[in-house]
């Protein structure tokens, strides 16, 4: 009976969790001056602006999406980033979910990216740039091996590390969450310019792609930051403590239901959807 219960409130959960938002309606960006409002797993924003989809140094999966929304400093973010990968020759920067016109709740997959300063950038860089079809229904390249322990040797490159420590550098990122094999391996291949492994943080799943965070902009009044992370490189206990025996009751942590809108955000959406 137990059993039946907790099978049946998995279910109620998976199935509240696929149920669209009310984000998922709005279809264009809210005029104004670039806002991100709230906090990075529940807020929204105005005033975002597209990634253009056409561009040298990137391109950009799932189009069909729409999840290629963001704070301006984001889209620079990305440029940035995409510029210096390409005068490094490192491949062709694939950039995947970033946030919706409005930001807000996605229905599933991410629990943040709602505010316009998050983005997932894949961890491969291929040579050649990839097919509309290719980009339509991109294949992940899993770094990490079955029992999660280290990276698959065949698939690691330097250019990954490359590409992860110039993102890390970028004074507007606060944040870059990846697997703890990927982070392990981060630490292991880097000498003695450590200091930006400190915003690298080993956390579930992204065994394929980072997860870069940008600070809230200076004029973002009702944006909220997280605290800074813990002072070293990260490359000790903590990263150490993901590869022991779970204890139980160590699971990933569970969905619960969200958390009040900002008022802001209530507002907005409540203008919005009339
Ligand atoms: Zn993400």
């Amino acid at each position: 009976m137990k059993r039946v219960l907790l099978l049946l409130s998995a279910l109620l959960v998976s199935a509240s969790a696929l149920a669209a938002t009310p984000w998922q309606r709005i279809q264009q960006p809210v005029p104004g001056n670039a806002q991100s409002i709230g906090s990075f797993a529940n807020g929204c924003i105005v005033g975002a602006q597209a990634l253009p989809l056409n561009a040298p140094e990137y391109q950009v999966m799932r189009q069909d999406q729409r999840r290629y929304f963001g704070h301006p400093d984001l889209i620079q973010f990305i440029q940035r980033l995409s510029t210096q990968a390409h005068s490094l020759q490192l491949g062709n920067v694939l950039i995947g979910d970033m946030g919706m016109p409005a930001g807000g709740r996605f229905n599933g997959g991410h629990a943040s990216h709602q505010t316009g300063l998050d983005v997932d950038i894949w961890l491969q860089l291929p040579k050649t740039r990839w097919s509309a079809q290719q980009l339509l229904k991109p294949q992940p390249l899993d770094l990490v091996t079955a029992d999660d322990r280290q990276v698959v040797a065949r698939h690691w490159q330097p250019e990954i590390d490359s590409l992860i420590k110039l993102a890390a550098k970028d004074n507007d990122v606060t944040r870059i969450f990846v697997n703890p094999a990927i982070k392990k391996q981060l630490c292991a291949d880097a000498g003695a310019d450590r200091d930006w492994l400190r915003k690298v943080r080993p956390w579930f799943a992204h065994r394929a792609h980072m997860h870069v965070r940008l600070r809230c902009p200076a004029n973002s009044i009702g944006c909220e930051d997280q605290p800074a992370p813990p002072p070293g490189d990260g490359c000790g206990a903590e990263l150490e403590s993901w590869f022991l025996p779970k204890k139980p009751g160590s699971a990933p942590p569970v969905k619960r239901e969200p958390p009040p809108l900002p008022q802001a955000c209530q507002a907005l959406l409540d203008n919005h959807l009339l």
